[in-house]
């Protein structure tokens, strides 16, 4: 059903009604999975939105691989052992009630996604290959080729499309519309078409990605990851844990940004398999320096420490001109690296480097931001009817994340939220008039004299020093004045937002503009999680507090104030089940070594 209605300069301005039991905001694997699931219990007045096109979502640059310990090298794996190497990965503050429902399912789902025609690769026997991907004790990440997260997409895309289910592309959310108890649905506008609209939703799925570039060096899709689930969830009055802990992966490509061949290429992941082939990582001194952090594991060491001795290197002088350190795999055959390495040859072969005569540029780029939204055993949030999954909600990967989790958890907790929603809703939402005058409409005005209103500072030239001043000081490296000036620098670039020069509705700079609002929100958080929390654990490493300590075994959570403020607060940890800790207890091994 859709109306119209206000209009009028200084009135609210029109907007279509959308009346719908489910609205899922989030059109990746996580959101798509809750769709599927919906509609095989029965639900089918869904909206599923994205902000793209229909299948063009963040998922589709996962590569390597989703867990899941379905053993088929090594059948002494199972899901306990899945967990265990989770919670060790993630310094033991990962929700262990979380881990598990992840890893439990995992072994189902994968055999799910087999047969519904996922075209991972196969053993010789037609088994679904699993393979090493870091830091675990046995083979469990399935994989399809280095483009698992296209065939996932895919294969999720083609099954709701079975199910017939609704999609609207091109659609972005701006807010979501909460007494701060309960959710009522949400505002937003149609990139393409100009039109605003409000939808009246029984229950909203957050499935909006996460927040890993906020930073300026990141491995993630342009305009895509800047926080919006987050910061939406948080406006709407649901706690953010977590949100300090930021994987950074050691080697994103260093480039001279001043080059325009070169330049969109800033901070794109070059593969761990460089390292696992025997990529050696120099810096402008010609000194290996891995010996000095890491003699024994040298570049084949986890993620975090790797990442930390690269930007100690580059913090101290002796980095690149572009800002990296050497990744020289020139000792092995051509034909070897074009082999073992097509993409990674091929990538750089174009831009004119040959990786067999010479060193490439790395430096650490933000990859994957842990944190995000609280939410219950049925990924339900702090508000009644709002739930929260795949890389916008919290608690499965703790202070570091293991490769091959995420895609995992976007299908983990699209079930489980399609089945406790299916439980819940019995018909569409209404948005009260209280709600509708004192949030909904201000909302809408305020969308409408953003656009094409004049100013001084271009939304994206304030992306851009947001993004800085984050790499700067909640980086890699943290200390506490770095990260208090931080907050003042941000709190300067709110200030000159308020003066912001935007175009209309359908333009960039207008999404930029509502990008920028929730980058803010973002940053903010993670900066005073990171300035709270006085130790290193994981990937979030204090200069001025080197040591785990154990009082902080805890999370950090962030709330809005009724004043629009931050408050933040501590939770403690759960303990894992019985066989979950019998699993811990054996000590698995987890492996470094065969980054593949
Ligand atoms: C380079 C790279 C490689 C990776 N490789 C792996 C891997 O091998 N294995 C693994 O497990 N993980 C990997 N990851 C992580 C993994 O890809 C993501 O965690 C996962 O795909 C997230 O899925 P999602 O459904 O939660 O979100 P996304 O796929 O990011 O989807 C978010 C959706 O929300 C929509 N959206 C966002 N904001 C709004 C808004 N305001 N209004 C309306 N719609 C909105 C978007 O348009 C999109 O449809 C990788 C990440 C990167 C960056």
């Amino acid at each position: 059903m859709s109306a119209e209605s206000g209009g009028g300069s200084g009135s609210v301005p029109a907007y279509t009604e959308v009346d719908v039991e489910v609205l899922v905001i989030g059109a990746g694997a996580a959101g798509a999975r809750t769709a599927i699931e919906l509609a095989e219990h029965g639900v089918d007045d869904v909206l599923v939105l994205g902000k793209r096109n229909h299948g063009d979502a963040h998922t589709t640059w996962a590569r390597g691989g989703i867990n899941g310990a379905l053993g088929t090298h090594d059948p002494e794996d199972d899901w306990t052992i899945h967990a265990a190497d989770t919670l060790n990965e993630g310094h033991f503050v990962n929700d262990p009630e979380k881990v598990e429902t992840v890893t439990e399912q995992m072994p189902e789902r994968l055999r799910e996604l087999d047969d519904w025609g996922m075209d991972f690769s196969r053993t010789e026997s037609g088994e679904p290959d699993q393979r090493y991907f870091g830091a675990q004790s046995f083979r469990r990440t399935a994989f399809a080729g280095d483009y698992t997260g296209e065939a996932l997409l895919n294969t999720l895309v083609e099954k709701a499309q079975e199910h017939e289910v609704p999609y609207r592309e091109n659609v972005m959310v701006t807010k979501l519309l909460s007494d701060g108890e309960r959710s009522y649905g949400a505002v937003g506008f149609d990139m393409e078409s100009n039109e605003f609209l409000l939808f009246n939703a029984g229950a909203v799925v957050l499935a909006a990605g996460g927040y890993a570039a906020v930073y300026n060096r990141h491995s993630s899709r342009d305009d895509e990851n800047n926080g919006d689930g987050p910061a939406l969830a948080h406006d709407a009055g649901a706690r953010l844990m977590d949100m300090e802990f930021v994987q950074f992966h050691p080697t994103g490509m260093a480039v001279d940004e001043s080059d325009p061949e070169w330049e969109p290429w800033s901070g794109r992941l070059v593969t761990e398999a460089v390292r696992g082939e025997g990529g050696r990582l120099y810096n402008a001194d010609g000194e290996r320096f891995m010996e000095r952090y890491s003699p024994d594991q040298m570049e084949l060491d986890a993620r975090d420490v790797v990442a930390r001795a690269i930007a100690q290197e580059i913090s101290e002088g002796r980095g690149t001109e572009n800002g990296g350190v050497y990744l020289d795999i020139s000792h092995r055959e051509q034909s070897f690296i074009q082999e073992r390495l097509p993409r990674m040859y091929e990538r750089f072969s174009e831009l004119g480097v040959d990786m067999a005569e010479e060193a490439v540029e790395v430096a650490p780029t933000s990859h994957y931001g842990m944190g995000g939204v609280v939410v219950d055993e049925n990924a339900e949030t702090d508000v009644d009817g709002l739930f929260a999954i795949g890389e916008t909600m919290a608690g499965v990967h703790g202070a570091n994340r293991l490769g091959g989790n995420s895609l995992a958890e976007t299908v983990a907790y699209g079930v489980v939220a399609g089945e406790a929603v299916a439980e819940r809703v019995d018909g569409p939402g209404h948005v009260p008039e209280a709600v509708l005058t004192s949030l909904a409409e201000p909302h809408l005005r305020g969308l409408q004299s953003t656009a094409g209103v004049e100013g001084e500072y271009e939304p994206e030239t304030l992306l851009t020093e947001l993004r800085d001043l984050m790499w700067e000081h909640a980086g890699i490296l943290r200390d506490e004045a770095s990260l208090q000036a931080g907050l003042d620098e941000l709190d300067d670039v709110r200030r000159k937002a308020e003066r912001l020069d935007v175009g209309g509705v359908t333009s960039r700079s207008f999404e930029f503009a509502i990008d920028l609002g929730f980058m803010l929100t973002v940053s903010e958080s993670v900066l005073r999680s990171a300035l709270e929390r006085t130790e290193s654990r994981g990937a979030h490493y204090r200069t001025d507090h080197t040591e785990v300590d154990s009082d902080l075994q805890c999370n950090i959570c962030v709330e809005r104030t009724d004043l629009g403020g931050m408050a933040l607060s501590t939770e403690p940890v759960d303990e894992p089940s019985e066989p979950v800790r019998a699993a811990l207890d054996e000590g698995h091994e987890l492996d470094y070594h065969q980054l593949e």
